[in-house]
């Protein structure tokens, strides 16, 4: 016993014994932050061929008091460790529902769809099909505008079950779109696997498409293969004029991206829609 503890002592060493502590901080900060209402969603265009509006996407964003506002890229892996990510996620769906309800009461933002970020442990969860029916009828949001953003993470669980989960929300009305496209090592069983609606053309990819050949050749092939699946596609971090020429020109016609509008709060959102 004297041993192991003088092992302990010694792996546990002052940075690591740091690194806990924080992290233990931001759990418990992260935890309050639901109940303290410091989770806002920020919602970013998604834009057509024409330059017009016609849906967006919900981003996370946790406003800590002192420390402004935080990315969820340093929260969102947290929250799926510890389980947060499942209030939390159930949270996002409630807000983004009310959100797209809301929507319909304007004839300017009537027709916006929605597309929502899922992560793989809310979408494991045994009654994810029904957590979501249920915001939806909350909200009394139409099914036929939420869209469901996953990633591969989803799936590498239990394929049989995604595909009949995703199947009784379609049912419902609800379609899907597979987010970071291309990212992960299997991506092309998916297409055929999947019920899937939407493929998001990964922004690591459209950075570099004009100057980049193997990117250019990538977005090209996706481009081709989805369409002769039937699927749309939308290209994500569309930062230029150079990126967006060349993805229409390659057949691709939906875009996200900064070129096009940066995430933002619903207040300053409906302003800059109306442009
Ligand atoms: P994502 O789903 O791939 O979202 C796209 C990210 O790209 C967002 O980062 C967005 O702000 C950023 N972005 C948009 N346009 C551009 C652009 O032109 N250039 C560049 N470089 N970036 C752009 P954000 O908002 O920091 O979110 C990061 C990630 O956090 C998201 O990546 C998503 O995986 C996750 N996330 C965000 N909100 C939620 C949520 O409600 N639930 C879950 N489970 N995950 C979320
Ligand atoms: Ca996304
Ligand atoms: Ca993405
Ligand atoms: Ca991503």
């Amino acid at each position: 016993a004297k041993d192991a503890g003088r092992n302990t002592a010694r792996f546990f060493n002052p940075t690591m014994q740091k690194a806990i502590e924080s992290r233990m901080a931001l759990e418990s900060a992260l935890r309050q932050a639901l109940l303290k209402g410091e989770l806002q969603l920020f919602y970013q265009p998604q834009i057509d061929q024409h330059g017009h509006c016609f849906g967006a996407e919900a981003l996370l964003r946790w406003r800590r008091p002192d420390r402004g506002l935080v990315s969820p890229m340093e929260f969102i892996p947290l929250a799926e460790e510890t389980g947060l990510i499942l209030p939390i996620g159930q949270w996002v769906m409630d807000t983004a529902c009310a959100q797209l309800k809301a929507w319909e009461s304007d004839e300017r933002t009537r027709s916006l769809r929605m597309a929502v970020n899922v992560s793989a442990r809310q979408f494991h969860q045994p009654d994810f099909v029904a957590q979501v029916q249920a915001s939806l009828e909350r909200s009394g949001a139409n099914p036929r505008r939420l869209k469901l953003e996953l990633t591969e993470s989803v799936v590498l669980e239990n394929a049989e079950q995604v595909v009949s989960r995703m199947n009784q929300l379609k049912a419902l009305g609800v379609s899907f779109s597979m987010d970071d496209f291309g990212t992960g090592y299997s991506s092309l069983s998916y297409l055929k696997l999947l019920p899937l609606d939407q493929l998001k053309i990964d922004k690591s990819f459209v950075r570099d498409i004009a100057t980049d050949p193997s990117d250019a050749a990538i977005v090209r092939a996706i481009l081709a293969m989805s369409q002769s699946l039937g699927l749309e596609v939308i290209a994500e971090g569309v930062e230029t004029e150079e990126q967006r020429r060349f993805l229409c020109e390659n057949g691709c016609h939906v875009f996200q991206g900064y070129l096009l509008g940066r995430p933002r709060p619903i207040e300053e959102w409906a302003a800059s829609a109306e442009q």
